[in-house]
Order: C-alpha cells, then sequence, then structure tokens
C-alpha cells in the first residue's frame, strides 16, 4: 500500500484508507499485539529449529492466545513443525498437591541434563483459570532446573478449560520437539480428570505416591492407579524408609488385581526420594526399558495414532460445543428456555432438543 503524506500530518494516508488520527493508547497495544502475529510461520520455525528459547516462547504464546489470528499463526506454525516432531520421550507425571511433584521432576530433570540432555517440562493444571495463579504454578519451582539452559519450563496456560489446556499442551509438545527437547515432562495434579488428559498425550505414565498417608490409596482413584505404566512411592527417606518399603509391598499386590495392559508392560512400583536422590535413576531405567519394549512391538507408535485421532474428536467436541454456545441466537434461546424448564413450562430433554434443532 503507498503512502502518501499530506503536509498536515505525517499519519494522513491515500484517500479512502481510514486514516489513524493519532496514536492513543489503543492503537499501540494493538500494534504491539500484532508484533508476533507479524513474525512469518517460517521466522518461528528456522527459531524453533535451533533452539532459541525466545522465540519458541513466543510460538507457545501464540498457541495460548484467544485471538483468532494468533491461534491461525501458531497453526501453521504447527504444521511447519510436525515433520520435526515425535522424537523425545513423553512422559506424564501426577499425584496429590504436596506428594513431591515439582521436586521429583527437578531432580529427574537435573539428572537427565546432566547426562546431556534436553528436557522441558510442562503443566496441565486448569485450576489456574479460577484465580490466575495454580497449584502448579504459584510457587517458587525446580529453580535449579529453570536455571539450566538444557531446561525449559512452561507453566500450565492460564484462562482455559481442561479442553483447552490438553489442546494447548499437546500443541506444545510438538513445538518442543521440533527445538530438540529429548524428555518432555508433562506434569499435573492427581485431583479429577487432569490424568487422563496427560495420558492421552505421553508416551509413560508415572503416579507418584506417599508411604502411610492414611488412606493407601490417598484418594488416587483406583483408574488413575490402572493407568499408571510405573507408580513411584515417593519421599522414601529418613524415617519413612520402612514405611516405603510397605507401601511397595502393598501396591505391588493390588497392582497384580489389574488385568494386564495392552502394551504388554507390567507396571513396576519403586521408591525413591528426591533429598536422597535415591532411587531416581532406577525410575529412569525404568522408563528407558518400557521405551525398548513399545518400540519393539510398535505399540509406541499405535499409542501415538491413536492419541492423535481422540485429539482430533476432541478438538472437533470442543469447537461444536464453542461455536454452538457462542452463537448469539442460541444464546438468547438458551436463556428462554432455561426459564421455562425452571418453571416446570417444558422438560430438560424437550429444550434441549428445541436448541439442537
Ligand atoms: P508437589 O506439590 O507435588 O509439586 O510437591 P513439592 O515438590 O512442592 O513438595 C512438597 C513438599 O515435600 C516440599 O516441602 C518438599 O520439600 C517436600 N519433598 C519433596 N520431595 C521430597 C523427598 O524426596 N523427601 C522428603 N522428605 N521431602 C520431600
Amino acid at each position: 500500500m503507498s503512502i502518501k503524506k499530506n503536509k498536515k500530518s505525517a499519519l494522513s494516508i491515500k484517500k479512502g484508507v481510514s486514516q489513524v488520527k493519532k496514536l492513543d493508547k489503543k492503537t499501540i497495544v494493538k500494534y504491539t499485539l500484532s508484533k508476533k502475529t507479524r513474525k512469518t510461520p517460517k521466522f518461528f520455525l528456522e527459531g524453533i529449529l535451533k533452539n532459541n528459547i525466545s522465540v519458541l516462547s513466543q510460538a507457545i504464546t501464540l498457541i495460548e492466545s484467544s485471538k483468532k489470528e494468533h491461534k491461525d499463526k501458531s497453526q501453521e506454525i504447527i504444521n511447519l513443525c510436525l515433520p520435526y516432531s515425535g522424537k523425545s520421550l513423553r512422559v506424564g507425571i501426577t499425584g496429590v498437591p504436596g506428594v513431591g511433584k515439582s521436586t521429583f521432576i527437578e531432580a529427574l530433570g537435573m539428572m537427565l541434563v546432566n547426562k546431556g540432555k534436553k528436557v522441558a517440562v510442562l503443566a496441565i493444571d486448569p485450576s489456574s483459570k479460577k484465580s490466575g495463579g495454580s497449584i502448579l504454578g504459584d510457587k517458587t519451582r525446580m529453580e535449579e532446573l529453570s536455571a539450566s539452559k538444557n531446561a525449559f519450563i512452561r507453566p500450565s496456560p492460564a484462562g482455559s478449560t481442561l479442553g483447552g489446556v490438553t489442546r494447548k499442551t499437546a500443541e506444545t509438545i510438538i513445538l518442543c520437539e521440533a527445538a530438540g527437547f529429548d524428555v518432555i515432562f508433562v506434569e499435573t495434579v492427581g485431583v479429577g480428570q487432569s490424568e487422563l488428559a496427560v495420558s492421552s498425550m505421553t508416551d509413560f505414565f508415572l503416579l507418584l505416591m506417599l508411604a502411610g498417608a492414611g488412606d493407601e490409596l490417598q484418594g488416587i482413584k483406583r483408574g488413575i492407579m490402572e493407568m499408571a505404566d510405573a507408580i513411584v512411592i515417593n519421599k522414601a527417606d529418613g524415617d519413612n524408609i520402612n514405611k516405603s518399603r510397605l507401601a511397595m509391598a502393598e501396591y505391588k499386590n493390588a497392582l497384580h488385581l489389574f488385568p494386564a495392559s495392552k502394551s504388554g508392560w507390567i507396571p513396576i512400583v519403586k521408591t525413591a526420594s528426591a533429598y536422597t536422590k535415591n532411587g531416581i535413576e532406577e525410575v529412569w531405567d525404568t522408563i528407558l526399558e518400557y521405551e525398548k519394549l513399545v518400540t519393539k512391538t510398535s505399540y509406541l507408535f499405535q499409542k501415538r495414532n491413536e492419541q492423535a485421532k481422540y485429539r482430533m474428536y476432541e478438538t472437533i467436541n470442543e469447537e461444536l460445543k464453542n461455536r454452538f454456545y457462542n452463537d448469539i441466537q442460541n444464546k438468547k434461546k438458551i436463556s428462554e428456555l432455561e426459564k421455562k424448564v425452571l418453571s416446570g413450562e417444558i422438560s430438560p430433554y424437550f429444550a434441549a432438543k428445541e436448541l439442537l434443532k
């Protein structure tokens, strides 16, 4: 577009094109936001492939943005990164708050970094939408690991539903892999549905537990235990060592009762301590054994394919739901019909059918 300067103002442009009168705050904000979008997808790809953490972070911010133009650009970046993805080992880690997840990931992560690996830590925590802070993100976490140049730690995106956080994290994994991270930890709090989300995007699922904390199952549902490829009785140090060994035996017995996994892998129970570092190396060896098995049997390939298919349908469901509820016409109709349901005029089933028409 050619800009014809006129004598009165440097901001005057060609007739017929809307003119910017002055650079007010709104215009400046808009300009700053659009800066990220003005960089081409190829620019992002090149930066990411060079393991440029600043470019990687900016691309992830585009994934997390709710703006359509940012989302569209992020999709282009993801597509460009896709051929370079898939090479990492994706490890999901869960457990109740306080079980020691971040301390454990820091110990394991540092061990890997010292072996020359590049480690990324992502978090899934939909609770972060409530307070702006989150269970996973509001404390100083993994200080040593975050200072390492071979580690990248990204807290859970705020202000999202579980479906949204899941999609964003799965897409972030692709970018991190293109950036050359060898191991990606996806961490979540063991409360609710987020474990399912984590297992839908990781290769190996690790459950951290504590010994002797009242009920041995600590509110972790049986279904979550069934998903685990390994259970680690954490904080097995000091007075806790014997109790941890006892708990290990109990969990081993409990796991025997579960049906065999499709992978052919028999879940392992171990004890570990991030304080003494006992057991940390063994947990990693277990993960590598699993990787060896599932690579040999092609189960890993199948599992990742199934995960991709699952995510496609999840995205469709989420998008359909969003479109339905955000439609202005629907919004009006929904509140009208809701009133009728509450006054007993029509049944909820009838109201839903009416709306879906
Ligand atoms: P998260 O909420 O699951 O991420 O747990 P944190 O990693 O923040 O740890 C919760 C508390 O347990 C902190 O006070 C840690 O210092 C402590 N902790 C973590 N790992 C260990 C461990 O291996 N042994 C002992 N004794 N305490 C630990």
